[in-house]
């Protein structure tokens, strides 16, 4: 519709015209330049139409033609300027603007500035000078490693100033205990500072050894080895070990009374005073029969303590390697009869060497009671 339009204008605009030229020849113009004036014209409102607006005044331009046609390259000219008048020139009033504030730091100056936000026009400009830093004065304290220092710095940017070192602290040295020895491992003493660890010496506490107790023991026999428990007494050691003990006889013909702890070699003789071993003993193996031996000892010697033997204790008798084991079953205060040929039992009325009891040994010490020489101390055994 718009190229139509322009094409119906053309038309009517070279109609135009040519009547005018028809009617008035008399004008100045050339023909040459009136036509150069009607192909102008024609490409200008041809360019009108189509890139501006359709709604142009079309009698305007007529008029303006018609008025104008003594020189059609002003009238071009014209048309132009009429319509440029048309576009108003900007004119910014500044209504909207931008504030902007930069605060000063101690490190960077600020500004306060206004722009338009429409034309960006600086309507107003100050640089603030930068503000003095903030100082507090801070200390680190000096440790036994490092010096310390106090300085000035500023809250806002960091800056020091004003920086002094501090003296470093002295160690404080200690023992201390690092590893306790125990009984097998060796310890560990150092000499170090309590503050910052610093070893400046090392000692070594040697391991204690184990300290050993018997808690348990059991007496080696003729027959039997013995056994001994020990254990160590040192703190937090629970090492226990285990030790056998054989028996060792005294001589060849041994007597032992683990009771009273009697362990000795007998002389086998006629059993009288003048036949006693270097024990204070003599065994005589048949004063009345062979299978029944009499021991007679002294009673300051080593048949002092018959008298602790109790009915019911084990006495050995190893005669050339071969034990014979006797259970006590008479253990009494005894009595001299019959002009001193016998020893009577105070309690049983037992005769120690004629009462007829087999497989039995017997024993027999005077002055077993040191303060009453008629006192004799007499036991039985049975073999068992
Ligand atoms: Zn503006
Ligand atoms: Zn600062
Ligand atoms: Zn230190
Ligand atoms: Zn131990």
């Amino acid at each position: 519709m718009r190229v139509f339009n322009a094409i119906m204008l053309t038309i009517t605009a070279v109609c135009i015209i040519l009547t005018a030229f028809l009617f008035e020849v008399q004008d100045t113009a050339t023909d040459e330049e009136l036509l150069a004036s009607v192909i102008v014209l024609e490409q200008k409102n041809s360019k009108i139409d189509i890139e501006e607006n359709i709604d142009i005044d079309v009698e305007e331009n007529i008029k303006i033609d018609s008025t104008n046609n003594e020189d059609s390259a002003e009238n071009t000219e014209k048309i132009e300027e009429d319509k440029s008048e048309k576009i108003p020139e900007f004119f910014c009033i500044h209504k909207t603007v931008d504030i902007k504030n930069v605060s000063p730091t101690c490190t960077t100056v600020g500004e306060e500035k206004v722009i338009c936000i429409d034309c960006e026009e600086i309507l107003y400009e100050k640089n603030l000078e930068k503000i003095p830093h903030q100082y507090v004065t801070k200390t680190i304290a000096s440790t036994c490693t490092k010096a310390g220092e106090t300085y000035d710095v500023c809250e806002d940017c960091g800056e020091k100033t004003n920086i002094k070192t501090l003296n470093p602290k002295s160690h404080i040295t200690k023992e201390i205990t690092v590893k306790n020895s125990t009984c097998t491992t060796n310890g560990e003493i150092q000499t170090r500072c309590t503050l910052c660890n610093l070893v400046f010496n090392s000692k070594i506490i040697p391991a204690k050894n184990h300290n050993w107790t018997v808690y348990s023991k059991t007496n080696a026999t003729p027959l039997e080895n013995g056994l001994k428990l020990y254990k160590c007494t040192n703190k937090n050691c629970t090492v226990k070990k285990e030790e056998k003990t054989a028996f060792t006889p005294v001589g060849t013909t041994n007597l032992y009374i683990p009771s009273i702890s009697f362990n000795k070699e007998v002389v086998l003789a006629d059993c009288n005073q003048s036949n006693t071993d270097k024990y204070d003993i003599c065994c005589d193996l048949d004063l009345l029969k062979g299978d029944n031996p009499v021991f007679f000892g002294h009673n300051t010697r080593s048949f002092s303590q018959l008298h602790k033997i109790k009915v019911g204790d084990i006495i050995y008798f190893t005669v050339n390697g071969k034990t014979s084991v006797y259970k006590v079953t008479i253990s009494e205060k005894a009595t001299v009869v019959n002009g001193g040929t016998e020893i009577r039992g105070f309690s049983s009325g037992v005769d120690l060497l004629y009462n007829d009891i087999d497989n039995a040994i017997r024993f027999f010490t005077c002055y077993y009671d040191i303060f009453s020489t008629a006192n004799r101390w007499m036991i039985i055994a049975e073999k068992i």
